[in-house]
């Protein structure tokens, strides 16, 4: 059944707006945005599904745009609930009427009421009402469901969410060719991933679009809420504020408020960047590096932070007077800080008072690191001082000045065969299963449990990069610290982990194995755009074999270019030059302050300059010089007690419900 009521005012003055003729729209104010967001509101149907769904008692934000008449003020505005007044407390209320992303000539207002919370199950109607200054009123409608929770047994302690940013099917595959080696059709043995009892499929949409980014692709699964792409623990507006976006409170921010847990993060990217932040900041815009690092330590008490561990150092260095935007004085590298105003922030009023945030300030000189140890956390700015921090109750470790080096590369330096992690200036980076071991030492400490959530960043950078062994190298490494928390689950059974990703990347597929040595594919190289690389050397079905790649003690391959090698192609893929060889330096990451500078200059800028003069030309199906993310659906592996819960296909959005079920929400 499909019910469409449409107000005939509402859409004529929307058409004006869009045809540029909002003098003549005035009619009477109207409502172009009603959050959370909803198909009833959006659409007038009430036969889809429901949009916006919560926790009974989580908290989150109503807010409406309501476009007044020109000379217009708003006279006055409530929400209200299944028709009774949703009451705000003291201050928690605002009307803003400038710093609008709206075109200039439209007035309207944005108006708020924070931290709202139901405890009734069911669907319930929102309704917006406003009265302008002459006396005109206006009201809209959507709705919001609140999620039933059925008792679920003994609850869970501890929550771990392993991510594998950009993690598919064909990435898990891949890796288990690679470190497990097939013989006869049967892999020699499996990855830890795939000996967790439970597998479902994730549906990874964002609020705005099918292919999702990383910051609602991590935010859906912990606020059980799509957020739009480039967002994390928000729902969009229409001002220009990236900090003050109605927020959906976090599964950390509820379990730390209802239980005491504590948060752990643990990523080998910057710190700052989207899956991370996605656990425990509020912001539409996932670039603001100096908000997103000021919000975790200055609301920890929201978020009960305990361990934040990866790169992005730049992000806590201060940035004094001196120094300018992108850490160069006179050209000259400083201290690496890129900490500025414009990516910081101060809150307003109504979310200070609504959900107990600090308010914060614009504050590039603030020295973080200094600041994350007065509030008590141990500093780890290496591998050493980080296995030295294992007994410390709370720990910050920062290893590099933006996304830390990935695996090909640091274990190329413990085997002495690499200098690359030296060329970035951080010789002494962790792997992220020994990062993982010490994390849930520390978060183990805590009475009331914690969720952690362990990310794999790079499998997602190199696959843009399209630089297969490196992004290879990464799953083995994810890997790695999946057997690290399976092992703590298996010595703490009052744990539920669980692995899964935001979304694909690049449209990877084992496409087969190279039919030649590895000396044939280097000397193919000496004669560059020739399509002898591929039509020689692509082996498909039976002629791809079985690759056979040797593992060092270390866990990684002695050496990735092994004769008949796995041949990866891409199918959402930017032109890249392929030798099928694996590079011997990274790729630059524009992350990075000081790229450009020696020594990094003279690695490859993008993939489409990496091999320019060596290998042959695949043109690509996207713009620009990275592969994207797809929509495809991706792999979730459960272990540990009510691990059942997640089996069959889900959208990422029930992965919410189900962790907060099982930690005992009520
Ligand atoms: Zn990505």
């Amino acid at each position: 059944m499909t019910s469409r009521s449409i107000q005939p005012l509402f859409v004529t003055c929307a058409l004006l707006a869009l045809a540029a003729l909002p003098t003549l729209c005035g009619a009477a104010p109207s409502v172009s945005r009603l959050t959370p967001p909803s198909e009833l509101f959006a659409t007038h149907t009430t036969s889809g599904p429901a949009i916006a769904r919560f926790l009974p008692g989580q908290h989150f934000d109503l807010q409406a745009t309501v476009r007044l008449d020109p000379g217009a003020t708003l006279a006055d505005f409530r929400f209200s609930v299944d028709g009774i007044d949703a009451r705000p407390a003291a201050g928690t209320t605002s009307v803003v009427t400038t710093g609008l992303s709206l075109p200039t000539d439209v007035n309207a207002a944005v108006v708020s009421q924070r931290a709202y919370s139901l405890k009734t199950p069911g669907l319930h109607t929102l309704t917006v009402h406003a009265t302008q200054s002459d006396g005109q009123s206006v009201s809209a409608t959507g709705n919001f469901e609140i999620v039933a929770l059925e008792r679920n047994g003994k609850p869970v302690k501890n929550v771990i969410i392993l991510l594998g940013d950009g993690m598919g099917a064909s990435q898990r595959t891949a890796a288990r060719i690679m470190s497990r080696g097939y013989a006869l059709g049967k892999p020699q043995r499996l990855l830890a991933m795939d000996t967790f009892p439970v597998t479902g499929m994730v549906m990874t949409a964002s609020l705005d679009g099918i292919v999702t980014d990383s910051a609602p692709g991590m935010s859906n699964y912990v606020t059980g809420n799509k957020s739009a792409n480039n967002m994390e623990g928000v729902f969009p507006d229409d001002t220009l504020d990236a900090f003050d976006n109605p927020r959906i409170e976090y599964l950390s921010e509820y379990l730390h408020r209802t239980q005491g847990k504590a948060l752990g993060i643990v990523t080998s990217a910057d710190v700052f960047d989207a899956t991370p932040a996605a656990m425990a900041v509020h912001t539409s815009n996932r670039g603001y590096g100096t908000g997103i690092v000021d919000q975790y330590l200055d609301d920890r008490g929201l978020t009960g932070l305990t361990v934040l561990m990866g790169g992005g150092r730049k992000w806590f260095l201060p940035n004094g007077d001196k120094l300018k935007e992108n850490g160069l004085l006179d050209g000259q590298p400083m201290n690496g800080s890129q900490r500025d105003a414009r990516s910081d922030y101060e809150l307003p009023s109504d979310l200070v008072q609504g959900w107990g945030a600090a308010r914060g300030a614009k504050d590039p000189g603030r020295d973080l690191i200094q600041e994350f140890q007065n509030a008590g956390f141990a500093y780890a700015p290496d591998k050493a001082a980080l296995s030295a921090a294992a007994s410390s109750t709370r720990l910050l470790g920062l290893f590099s000045y933006s996304n830390m080096n990935v695996a090909f590369d640091k274990i190329g330096k413990r085997r002495g065969t690499s200098t690359v992690v030296d060329d970035y200036g951080f010789p002494d980076q962790p792997m992220l299963d020994e990062m993982t071991s010490v994390a849930l030492n520390v978060l183990a400490k805590q009475k009331q449990g914690f969720v952690a959530m362990i990310e794999g960043a790079s499998i997602d950078k190199q696959e843009h990069l399209m630089d297969t062994d490196r992004w290879l190298l990464e799953v083995l490494e994810f890997d790695r610290a999946v057997q690290v928390a399976k092992d703590f689950a298996v010595s703490h059974p009052d744990t539920i982990v669980i692995i899964t990703a935001d979304h694909e990347c690049a449209g990877a597929s084992i496409i087969g194995a190279s039919t030649k040595p590895t000396a044939v594919l280097q000397s193919a190289t000496a004669s560059p755009g020739t399509a002898a690389q591929r039509d020689a050397i692509v082996g498909t079905y039976q002629a791809s074999k079985f690759p056979k790649y040797v593992i060092a003690a270390d866990g990684y391959p002695i050496n990735t270019d092994v004769d008949f090698k796995m041949l990866i192609g891409y199918g959402a893929n930017a032109d890249r030059y392929e030798t099928w060889l694996s590079n011997s330096t990274p790729t630059q990451d524009p992350q990075q302050p000081f790229v450009g500078a020696a020594p990094l200059n003279g690695y490859p800028a993008t993939p489409n300059a990496r091999n320019a003069t060596t290998g042959f030309l695949v043109t690509g199906q996207v713009p620009g010089d990275s592969a994207v993310h797809t929509a495809t659906d991706v792999p979730l592996s459960a272990y540990g007690r009510g691990a059942m819960a997640f089996t069959g296909v889900m959208d990422n959005t029930d992965v919410f419900f189900k962790l907060a079920k099982l930690a005992g929400a009520r």
